[in-house]
């Protein structure tokens, strides 16, 4: 029996003495907590740009949180330790009544942004938090119909029935569509008989399953009088109230993980288990006792659409989360260089190398923000289910992908002090490293961006080459053009393989597989190309004070994508030769400048990000007497 209450006397990292685990120059004491919103300065008018919704609700879940030890962050726990902690932050968060699962449909700014408070204490909360409220919980709400919410959706939102998302097979996992789990109709009972047909079909990698859930979302195929109808999703119960694992239902724990140790992932068999008829989530379908099916849905490929509908709000929390975990590991990396000093009095941000890695990594962390900023205005807005999908897939890909870059390049700037796991980004590396691959494998979700492009039938836009000089400046303007032209050069190149391929006989489906490495480039150039008009329409909307040197990231992140992508530029002819040597020289110039007076400004810019101090434990981060508040500096003064 694991007591939560030890496991929280020890969350204090220590502090001076021989337990000091920084460097000598920097003793570390703990700041006092605040809400991150601090009202001085000019700086809480910018952290209100960047939020810009919810922010009352953000800051009494925030309160909340700072206000109950058992969400700071600890670390150097056992698995056991890890699980039972999760569970117990998991039951009081939800016992003071912030989430309404309903929220993901009726109000999905709203649900966001209290889930995104999670992210901050670590991600097994995360992860535990969002496979209860938004996969299971959030399935329920949208596939389901009164009788489930009146049911279900209470117990839930105070997590007295701890939930999970059964979809992933051994066998099968980005392939949800082939599922073999079997949901046949039994008229006789009016009941449905859910089945594991052998090992390969068992539940895999269920977060919740081996050890907490009591119920989940069991996605299976339906038969009703021999006739298969795709997949469907049914309320399982999984364990009584006790814990005790129901009659004909088997569970085997998936042991420990490289990170991510406090959700108990499981297995879980199905033998011919026997569900009520209202077990069915009805919303698009639905079965009536005699066994007549019906849904406005007439194909098997349109209900799975709806079906899987639910991993759209999770796969933009874990986007979103990518991003918050990237702002906090650079928050970190910027506090301990801005600090740390080698090789003589030279601060560590002053040298060039270290500007070069955290700066444009800082661009990029307010890029993707400003990005899910306004996915989360489509998706409120509902005006649009298609972008919806073509976005959400393509920031998860993109913002984890980065996030995972970002996340090992601060670790570094830290030096060995970014290995101790009291430091946190060692253990959010780990912790976090899994998100490329859940809730959508990346390479699949850029394959489903570029599908959405070629839908809506992107590729017939006309190229049109930017017109740049040897010695241009390369702008946000200019930068905007070549990143469009780009994913036109690339949607036109794809589209003449695809056809030339077509015409030989081969099927669209095998060209546009025989062509994944040019359909993977092209997904990243529609998500940057996104990315940077979003973030370059944000900066202009912002107040004199952070305008300046908000648009000088929005610039260093524009010059990022050329560089990084300078071949492709060069040999298309849309960029002269010598232009990659301004391209450097400007980002050069930009990380110095917005690196200038000890990285003070880059301090201030991070304060944007309004992460509470009670979240940022790391020693070397810590510091009051010698991080003196950032936030009487003038951004606008850069
Ligand atoms: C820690 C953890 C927690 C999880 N929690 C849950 C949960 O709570 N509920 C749940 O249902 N599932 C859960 N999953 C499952 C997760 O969603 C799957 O792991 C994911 O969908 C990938 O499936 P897979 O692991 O079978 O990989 P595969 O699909 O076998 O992929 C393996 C590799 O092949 C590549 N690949 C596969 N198909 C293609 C293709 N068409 N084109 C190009 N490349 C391809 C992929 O890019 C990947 O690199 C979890 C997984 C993990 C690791």
């Amino acid at each position: 029996m694991v007591e939560v209450e030890t496991i929280v006397e020890r969350s204090s990292p220590p502090v001076g003495g021989k337990d000091r685990l920084i460097p000598p120059q920097i003793p570390s004491t703990q700041q006092g907590g605040d809400q991150g919103f601090r009202p001085t300065g000019d700086i809480p008018s910018f952290q209100r740009f960047v939020f810009e919704d919810n922010i009352g609700t953000r800051l009494r879940v925030l309160e909340f949180m700072t206000s109950d030890a058992i969400f700071k962050p600890v670390f150097g726990l056992s698995l056991a330790e890890q699980r039972a902690l999760t569970l117990e932050r998991l039951k009081r968060f939800g016992r003071r009544g912030f989430i309404d699962c309903m929220d993901v449909v009726k109000n999905p700014k709203r649900f966001a942004a209290v889930m995104e408070c999670l992210h901050l204490v670590d991600y097994s909360l995360s992860i535990k938090g969002g496979v209860h409220f938004t996969l299971c919980g959030g399935t329920i709400a949208k596939l389901g119909t009164k009788k489930h919410h009146e049911k279900y959706l209470d117990k839930i939102n105070q997590v007295q029935w701890p939930g999970c998302f059964a979809m992933t097979e051994l066998a099968h996992g980005s392939n949800v569509m082939a599922i073999e789990t079997t949901a046949e109709y039994d008229a006789s009972s009016q009941e449905f008989i859910i089945h594991t047909p052998h090992d390969a079909a068992s539940k895999f990698w269920i977060g919740g399953a081996a050890q907490h859930a009591m119920i989940s979302t069991v996605f299976a195929q339906l038969y009703i009088s021999g006739k298969w109808l795709g997949v469907h999703v049914f309320i399982v119960h999984l364990r009584d109230e006790h814990g005790h694992v129901l009659s004909n239902i088997r569970i085997e724990d998936n042991g420990p993980k490289m990170g991510l140790n406090g959700v108990d992932n499981g297995r879980i068999w199905f033998q011919r288990v026997r569900v009520p008829l209202d077990a069915l989530l009805d919303k698009y379908c639905s079965v009536s006792p005699d066994g007549t099916y019906s849904s406005a849905l007439s194909t098997i490929p349109q209900r799975f659409g709806v079906m899987v509908g639910g991993l759209t709000t999770g796969r933009i929390l874990i986007a979103q989360a990518a991003v918050d975990a990237s702002k906090l590991a650079l928050t970190i990396a910027f506090k301990y260089s801005t600090k740390r000093r080698q090789f003589g009095e030279k601060l560590i941000i002053d040298y060039l190398s270290h500007q070069r890695r955290l700066v444009p990594s800082l661009a990029e962390t307010f890029a993707y923000h400003f990005a899910m900023m306004d996915l989360m205005r489509l998706v409120q807005s509902k005006s649009s289910p298609k972008q919806e999908h073509t976005l959400s897939s393509g920031l998860k890909a993109a913002a984890t992908w980065t996030k995972t870059e970002i996340l090992q390049r601060c670790r570094e700037c830290c030096g060995g002090m970014g290995f101790l796991a009291v430091n946190q980004i060692g253990p959010m590396i780990c912790d976090m490293n899994v998100d490329v691959t859940f809730e959508g494998d990346n390479s699949v979700l850029m394959q489903q961006v570029v599908k959405g492009m070629l839908k809506e039938g992107l590729s017939n836009v006309g190229i049109k080459k930017p017109s740049l000089d040897d010695q241009s400046v390369i702008d946000e303007v200019a930068i905007q053009e070549l990143l469009i032209t780009r994913q036109r050069v690339l949607t036109a190149k794809l589209g003449r393989k695809i056809q030339a391929a077509t015409c030989q006989g081969i099927s669209a489906e095998q060209a546009f597989d025989d062509n994944l490495d040019l359909v993977l480039s092209l997904g990243w150039a529609f998500v940057e190309a996104h990315v940077m008009k979003i973030f370059h329409e944000r900066v202009s909307s912002a107040g004199e004070g952070f305008r300046r040197p908000l648009g000088l990231l929005c610039h260093l992140y524009g010059l990022s994508r050329i560089e990084n992508d300078a071949a492709f530029f060069l040999t298309h002819g849309l960029l002269p030769p010598s232009s990659t040597e301004v391209v450097h020289a400007q980002s050069n110039d930009l990380c110095r400048r917005l690196s200038h007076n000890a990285g003070k400004t880059l301090l201030s810019l991070c304060e944007g990000f309004a992460i509470p101090s009670y979240f940022i434990t790391a020693p070397i981060a810590t510091d009051a007497e010698h991080f003196p508040s950032t936030a009487t500096i003038n951004l606008a003064k850069l």
